[in-house]
């Protein structure tokens, strides 16, 4: 696994610089939903076009299952050319049709040996320049082996405003988790908190139920306000103990909608490298093997473990 965490973290950084770049040329309009949503357009494609050029060229073999493909792009030739410019400021120089074939690499199915990626999760937090995240996690045998979770806006301590910004979560199976800066100076092992009550759950209202995330936090004595974020960036803070649990049960509004396994995968071994638990809604385990939906699982729970079981019977009741 050493080769494979190296490259996915130098993969990671890189399109984590790329996003950064997009985002600090975002003229101050671009932040608002409403306007021009093309900013997180280029850097989505240019992030996956960094990551799986990095990650096929290491491992030739190795399929991808990301979250986007090129098919959009090559009908647009002005998002195309804005895209390979910025994929070149961080690459070897390549064409537009490269980049277009570097992204299609993604394109791969679920097996017994995959990465699952995405590039840009949190677009909503992206535009707002708010909490985003590069997530990309290796998978063999239907078990989360490597995750890297890039969070560029995570502040490095969360209660202090004057903390740096940009974290980078790195988890191997059965060698704990990592959390570094994004230059790499610093480096710390992280456990999740046994004390820390607060809950996070995601920015987004309609991609969880609030109502009944805030009755269960209060059954477990939570009196503090969510830590609202978008991303996979709320497994870093079950991870390193800013927060004990994280709450993601279904929208009654779309109850059949099914997590995406490149939204989970990595942020999932982070928190449990940490000594934290994660499981679906009902206490199952996460099934990696359904394809790009989880359709064996519905609604997630993340905590740092102890939290676990009283959480769940507070679901089930
Ligand atoms: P978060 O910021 O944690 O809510 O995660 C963002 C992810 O939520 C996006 O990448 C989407 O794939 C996913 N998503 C979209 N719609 C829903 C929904 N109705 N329920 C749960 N997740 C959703
Ligand atoms: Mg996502």
């Amino acid at each position: 696994m050493v080769a494979e965490k190296q490259v996915a973290v130098e993969a990671v950084l890189k399109a984590a610089q790329l996003c950064q770049q997009v985002q600090s040329d975002m003229v101050r309009t671009d932040s608002m939903e409403k306007a021009d949503r093309s900013p997180v357009t280029v850097a989505d494609f240019g992030s996956q076009a960094l990551i799986c050029q990095a990650i096929g060229d290491a491992f030739p073999a190795d399929v991808i299952v990301g979250e986007e493909d090129s098919q959009a792009l090559r009908e647009n030739a002005s998002l195309l050319k804005r895209v390979t410019d910025y994929v070149n400021r961080f690459a070897e120089a390549a064409s537009a049709q490269t980049v277009c074939d570097w992204i299609d690499r993604g394109a791969g199915e679920v097996g017994s040996r995959f990465w699952t990626l995405d590039p840009i999760d949190g677009t909503k937090g992206f535009l707002r320049r708010a909490q985003y995240a590069i997530a990309l996690a290796l998978i063999i045998d239907g078990e989360v082996k490597l995750g890297v979770l890039g969070c560029p806006n995570l502040p490095q301590k969360l209660d202090d405003p004057q903390a740096e910004r940009g974290c980078l979560f790195v988890a191997v199976r059965g060698e704990g988790v990592h959390m570094l800066s994004l230059d790499e100076e610093v480096s710390e092992h992280i456990r999740a908190a046994e004390s820390q009550l607060r809950f996070a759950e995601s920015f987004e209202s309609s991609h969880g139920d609030l109502d009944a995330h805030v009755k269960i936090a209060r059954q477990l004595g939570i009196t503090e306000p969510p830590i609202r974020m978008d991303s996979q960036v709320k497994y870093g803070l079950v991870a390193r103990g800013d927060a004990s649990v994280y709450i993601r049960l279904p929208n009654p509004a779309s109850p059949d909608y099914r997590e995406c396994i490149w939204d989970h995968a990595a942020g999932m071994i982070v928190v449990e490298e940490a000594g934290g638990k994660v499981t679906d809604a009902e206490g199952r385990s996460l099934d990696w093997m359904q394809g790009r939906r989880m359709t064996a699982n519905r609604g997630i729970v993340a905590t740092n473990g102890e939290l676990h079981p009283r959480v769940l019977e507070n679901i089930r009741n």
